[in-house]
C-alpha cells in the first residue's frame, strides 16, 4: 500500500522554528485526526507536506512511497496525488471554478501532461463535474463563480471539499474544512469527505490527515489514529477517544504532561 511518511521535520518560517522533530506515517485507507491548540504548527504541517514555498525543512524528511520528495515544488506533489484544503483558501478574480477544476484535474489525472497539451474533454468534465455537485448538493451555477472571490466562510470550504471530489487525491489533508460551516453543513461535508475517500482513482482508499478542533467532521469518518501537537511536535496518539476527549476536556491535560513542549 501507498505510504505518506514524515521523519523527524523540522521546519522553520523565516528563521523561526515553527516544527520540532515531527513523525507521522499514513498509509492509504488511513484516516488520521490531527488537533492541538492554535499556533502549534497544525498548519504548518499540512502546509509542508503539500510543499508551500515559504517553509523552510531544517531537517528530517517526508517521503512518498520510500522518495523523499521534500524538494518537490507543490504542482509536483499535487501531480503525485497530495491534495491539501486550506485553512484559509486563497481567491483567484477573474478564474472560474470550473476553468480552474478542469485544469487541476486534467493534471492530476495525465501527470505528463505539459502546459498548453489537451485537457479533459469539455463534455466527460461537464458530466463529472455535475454528478459531484450533485452529490455534494452544490448549486452548479457555483461553477460559473471566481474561485474563492466573494465566498463566504462556508462556500470556501465546500469549494475545498468538491476540488478533492473532482482530484480524487492519493493522500488528503484538511485544514478546519469545518470551520465557517453550520451544523448541517458539517454533516453533509463529513458524510461528502467519507464518500470521497472510498472513490479515489487505482482502487485504494484515500490517506486522510484531519486538522479540526472539533470531533463533528470525525462523525463519518472515525480516525483510525488522533494526533495531538503541541509546541511543533506530535506529543501524543490515541485512537478516537482521544478526540472525543480533546473536543470535551480541552488541553490542558496535555499541557501538564509535556510541559517541555508547552
Ligand atoms: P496552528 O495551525 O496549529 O494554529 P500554525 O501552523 O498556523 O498553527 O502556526 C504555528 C506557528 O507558526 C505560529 O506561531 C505562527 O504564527 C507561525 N507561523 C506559521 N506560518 C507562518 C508564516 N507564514 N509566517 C510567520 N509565522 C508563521
Ligand atoms: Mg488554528
Ligand atoms: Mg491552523
Amino acid at each position: 500500500t501507498e505510504t505518506l511518511k514524515i521523519t523527524n521535520l523540522h521546519v522553520a518560517v523565516e528563521g523561526k522554528p515553527i516544527l520540532r522533530g515531527v513523525n507521522l506515517t499514513i498509509n492509504r485507507g488511513e484516516t488520521h485526526a490531527l488537533m492541538g491548540p492554535n499556533g502549534s504548527g497544525k498548519s504548518t504541517l499540512g502546509n509542508v507536506i503539500m510543499g508551500h514555498p515559504n517553509y523552510e525543512v531544517t531537517d528530517g524528511t517526508i517521503e512518498l512511497n520510500g522518495e523523499d520528495i521534500s524538494e518537490w515544488d507543490a504542482t509536483e506533489r499535487a501531480r503525485a496525488g497530495i491534495f491539501m484544503a486550506f485553512q484559509r483558501p486563497m481567491a483567484i478574480p477573474g478564474v472560474k471554478m470550473a476553468d480552474f477544476l478542469r485544469h487541476a484535474t486534467t493534471n492530476v489525472r495525465n501527470p505528463a501532461r505539459k502546459e498548453g497539451e489537451e485537457l479533459i474533454p469539455m463534455r466527460q468534465f461537464r458530466k463529472e463535474l455535475t454528478e459531484k455537485m450533485e452529490q455534494l448538493r452544490m448549486d452548479t451555477e457555483f461553477a460559473r463563480r471566481y474561485v474563492n472571490d466573494g465566498f463566504s466562510g462556508g462556500e470556501m470550504k465546500r469549494a475545498e471539499i468538491l476540488q478533492m471530489a473532482m482530484l480524487r487525491p492519493k493522500f488528503a489533508i484538511l485544514d478546519e474544512t469545518d470551520s465557517g460551516l453550520d451544523v448541517d453543513a458539517v454533516k453533509l461535508a463529513s458524510q461528502s469527505i467519507a464518500q470521497i475517500g472510498k472513490e479515489t482513482a487505482g482502487g485504494d482508499q484515500m490517506g486522510i490527515l484531519i486538522i479540526t478542533h472539533h470531533d463533528k467532521l470525525l462523525d463519518q469518518n472515525t480516525p483510525d489514529f488522533t494526533h495531538v501537537m503541541l509546541g511543533g511536535k506530535i506529543v501524543e496518539t490515541g485512537g478516537v477517544e482521544l478526540a472525543h476527549e480533546l473536543y470535551t476536556d480541552g488541553y490542558d491535560r496535555i499541557r501538564a504532561s509535556y510541559p517541555e513542549a508547552a
